[in-house]
């Protein structure tokens, strides 16, 4: 059947097999990218904009370097100094830059739904780069990747994810591919951090950390969104780190192979144990930024071939 997809929007649209398809893909990716050259052509002579209303340091480096891999013209356009600040619509920004003939399209917004607002105006592809508490399909790609390699497996696996749902797109994202491949989700967090209804969407919730981590496979801890926060979501850092913050004796409860991952940016005695973190037996911190660069040179070549498609039959 093939990957499907005119832009990568969020991991909802995406049929299982096509997630499969971005995964294998992007195996193939890593090994170029452990290579001594790491480059290749699919994305020759095409142009991509990165598009940044939010700050991002992985992301925005990892796109940028996974377009260079694949040899496209990538330019990061400078919001802050832009014509945004100016009170140009985000609509005026993007037709602006549609008029520049781009191919690929990468944006981050604040704001829920924009990028897919965005996408119905341009015609290239566009990739979501987070949108508000909305989603963040190549994160939940690239920590899929991460999670089979180490588990050698995308199914059956009991994964938790712990700590601000309510402000996370990443665990929108992943909370949605996880169960898409068969999986065992268990949310875990304070109740004024975990959004009313979530467990209609088959996921397991859970108060406390000692019973949602136990046996689990995967430990995904979440950043505390302050930024997002209008008020006291929590009482205080040392409380919540007493209570949802990852140390090893939480982790204990865990099956004894549990890996431990986080997005980033991580805040160390907050939501999870400096020395955990960095603990190379247990963290996949740092595979999962390895794949991000994989997964996103895979999402991008798989959408510049049907844009190509595309193209060729009009
Ligand atoms: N970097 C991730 C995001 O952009 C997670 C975070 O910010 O905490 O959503």
């Amino acid at each position: 059947m093939g990957f499907r997809q005119d832009h990568l929007l969020g991991i909802e649209p995406l049929a299982p097999d096509e997630i499969r398809e971005i995964l294998d893909l992007a195996d193939d990716y890593v090994a170029l990218s452990r290579s001594a050259d790491k480059h290749a052509d699919a994305l020759r002579g095409l142009t991509q904009i990165n598009m940044f209303f939010e700050n991002s340091t992985r992301t925005q480096a990892s796109f940028e370097l996974a377009g260079k891999r694949l040899g496209a013209d990538v330019m990061n356009m400078a919001v802050a100094a832009s014509s945004v600040k100016k009170g140009e619509t985000l609509i005026d920004t993007a037709m602006t830059l549609n008029a520049m003939q781009p191919d690929l399209l990468v944006v981050r917004h604040p704001h829920s739904g924009a990028v897919d607002l965005l996408a119905q105006k341009v015609n290239c592809a566009v990739l979501n780069a987070g949108d508000g508490r909305h989603e963040h399909p190549t994160q939940a790609l690239l920590d899929a990747l991460t999670i089979r390699r180490k588990k050698g497996r995308l199914h059956r696996l009991s994964v938790a994810i712990c700590g601000d749902i309510a402000h996370s797109r990443v665990a929108r994202s992943n909370l949605i591919l996880l169960g898409k491949m068969e999986n065992r989700v268990k949310l875990i967090g304070p109740p004024t951090l975990m959004p009313s209804g979530i467990a209609e969407l088959g996921c397991e919730v859970y108060e406390n950390m000692a019973e949602g981590l136990k046996d689990v496979d995967v430990v995904m801890m979440l950043r505390l969104q302050k930024e997002r926060m209008d008020g006291g979501f929590i009482p205080s850092e040392r409380e919540y780190y007493h209570l949802y913050g990852l140390d090893a004796e939480k982790l204990a409860h865990a099956a004894p192979d549990a890996i431990v991952m986080h997005p980033g940016p991580m805040n160390r005695g907050v939501e999870i144990d400096g020395t955990l973190a960095d603990d190379i037996n247990r963290s996949v911190i740092q595979e999962q930024v390895e794949m991000g660069v994989a997964v996103r040179m895979a999402a991008m070549d798989l959408l510049a071939r049907n844009l190509r498609a595309r193209r060729q039959a009009a």
